[in-house]
């Protein structure tokens, strides 16, 4: 009943643009629809932002009143974590124990950031400048941190709830006003974080909700001139859209987390057990559909078939299903969309010669599941199954002889999201993760994220970071004062 609520409310609410269907991935059924909000939505939204930031009641409300309502913000989604767990694992397709997680996490994220705003901190100094035309002067210089007034906070559908929260947690504990726009396919959690946020006392016009396309408000969000910054989370592709948006507009600052085509390292003296489950694990969780997902296993050549049998027994393993269905490890893809791109690198890597150990197919069943797919025997320096983000459940598999060729693979990509090394030698660990060029480095672990840790990516997965202190920092700006003493 309360699904059905989210479902008529989102139904009703206004737009001007094409009419979307909202389609259970699981089932392939639609279970709703809304309109695209239109490009005037858009502007409406971002004077409410502006208005709201020029009014300052919620950049100028107190460091510790605003901590405060963040902290709410987390109660209110632990107290409707169940509610929001089921929205987010029908629209996304996820296991319910997965959306049960991203949730809970999500409130952290707001718990986590509720600290922050007291500890908005810029420098002083007391400066001589002597020296310059020879003119001594006595200055007191001091940094003062100032929020965005208007944020364009963009994002995709892979983790709805979640994705939701790491953008408006931090901005909202800068003091930043925000125009949001979550992915087209996955409107239902956005709706009641949204409304959690004014329960919990982020007044009114701070955060301004906008659904629809991404080429028609994504697009005016990112070329508006009232919006100073940006912060992106999406593909690589639709990244450099949001920067030529900024460069043809106002220059907004532009955040940006892209895509990633992550290597896992398996070394012959590695715990196998433990690195093929959760190598495999790493890979196939959530149909492959998290940017740091491992999608590229390369494997010690002493170890090799053995790594390549266990991946591929793990694939065969894994209980693929709809969300309410029991058992169910892994869900379908999101959309028909991303299943016709999947099964159509599949068919480009049989076609270029690559061995399929196991799956490359569509399951016989409603939904968009592929079975988890394990391919070897591919050109590194052509396949595109080894270059491409296919995002989802694909990785291809290896060989390598020593540390420097294992390094050069890995870092043998236009990405640099996340890398993982399975070894029980210490020293070579750190030297790896020395060497090898991605944001996120796990040593004999793997899928590590947390709120209190930067994120980001190397080279073409990224720029900047969120979470941790520099996921607030990305909100704010420096405003350098100097007084004469
Ligand atoms: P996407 O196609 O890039 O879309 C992301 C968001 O951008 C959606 O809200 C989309 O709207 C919008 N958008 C599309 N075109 C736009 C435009 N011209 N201007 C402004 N906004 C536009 O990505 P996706 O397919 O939803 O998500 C998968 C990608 O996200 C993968 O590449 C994955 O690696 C990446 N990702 C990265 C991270 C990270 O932290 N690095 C985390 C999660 C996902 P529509 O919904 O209408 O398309
Ligand atoms: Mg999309």
């Amino acid at each position: 009943m309360r699904v059905q609520s989210v479902l008529d409310e989102l139904r009703e609410r206004p737009g001007t643009g094409d009419v979307i269907p909202i389609i259970d991935p699981a089932s392939e059924e639609q279970i709703g629809e809304f309109t695209d909000c239109g490009v005037d939505a858009v502007d409406e939204a971002v004077a409410r932002a502006k208005a709201a930031s020029a009014s300052g009641v919620w950049k100028n409300l107190p460091d510790y009143e605003r901590a405060k309502v963040l902290w709410r913000v987390g109660d209110l989604i632990d107290e409707n974590a169940e509610h929001l767990a089921e929205l987010e694992s029908l629209n996304a397709g996820m296991p319910l124990s997965q959306a049960q997680s991203l949730v809970a996490v999500s409130a952290e994220w707001f718990r986590y950031y509720a600290g922050w705003c007291t500890k908005i901190d810029g420098i002083a100094r007391d400066i001589h400048t002597g020296g310059l035309r020879g003119i001594e002067s006595h200055m007191h210089a001091y940094t003062l941190k100032e929020p965005y007034d208007v944020v364009g906070l963009i994002f995709p559908w892979n983790g709805p709830s979640f994705n939701f929260c790491a953008k408006l947690a931090p901005s909202l504990a800068a003091g930043c006003s925000s125009v949001v726009k979550p992915a087209e396919e996955t409107p239902l959690t956005a709706l009641v974080l949204d409304k959690i946020l004014a329960e919990a006392g982020v007044p009114d016009g701070v955060v301004n909700l906008v659904n629809g396309y991404g080429h028609t408000i994504g697009a005016a969000i990112s070329a508006h001139p009232d919006v100073e910054k940006v912060a992106f989370t999406g593909s690589t592709e639709v990244g450099r859209a949001i920067v030529r948006a900024s460069a043809d507009s106002n220059l907004n600052k532009v955040t940006l987390e892209l895509g990633g085509k992550s290597p896992v390292l398996i070394f012959d003296d590695a715990d196998l057990d433990t690195a093929i489950m959760m190598a495999g694990f790493g890979t196939f969780v959530h149909s492959g559909q998290a940017c740091i997902c491992g999608s590229r296993i390369l494997v010690q050549r002493g170890v090799y078939d053995r790594v390549v049998a266990g991946i591929a027994d793990l694939a065969d393993n894994l209980q693929l299903g709809g969300p309410k269905e029991d058992g169910s490890m892994i869900g379908p893809l999101i959309s028909q969309k991303q299943l016709t791109r999947v099964l159509g690198y599949l068919d480009q890597g049989r076609t270029d010669g690559a061995e399929l150990i196991t799956g490359g197919h569509r399951l016989d069943r409603k939904g968009y599941f592929v079975h988890p797919t394990v391919v070897t025997n591919v050109d590194p320096s052509t396949s595109r199954l080894f270059q491409e983000e296919i995002f989802g459940p694909v990785v291809t598999i290896l060989p390598f002889g020593d540390d420097d060729e294992a390094v050069a693979l890995a870092n043998d990509s236009t990405y640099g999201l996340a890398a993982t090394t399975w070894t029980n030698d210490l020293g070579r660990a750190h030297r790896l993760a020395k060497g090898l060029k991605a944001g996120t480095v796990g040593l004999n672990c793997q899928m590590q994220f947390d709120h209190s840790m930067p994120f980001g990516g190397y080279k073409q997965s990224g720029w900047g970071y969120e979470a941790g202190k520099a996921g607030i920092e990305t909100y704010l700006q420096s405003k350098i004062v100097w007084a004469k003493m």
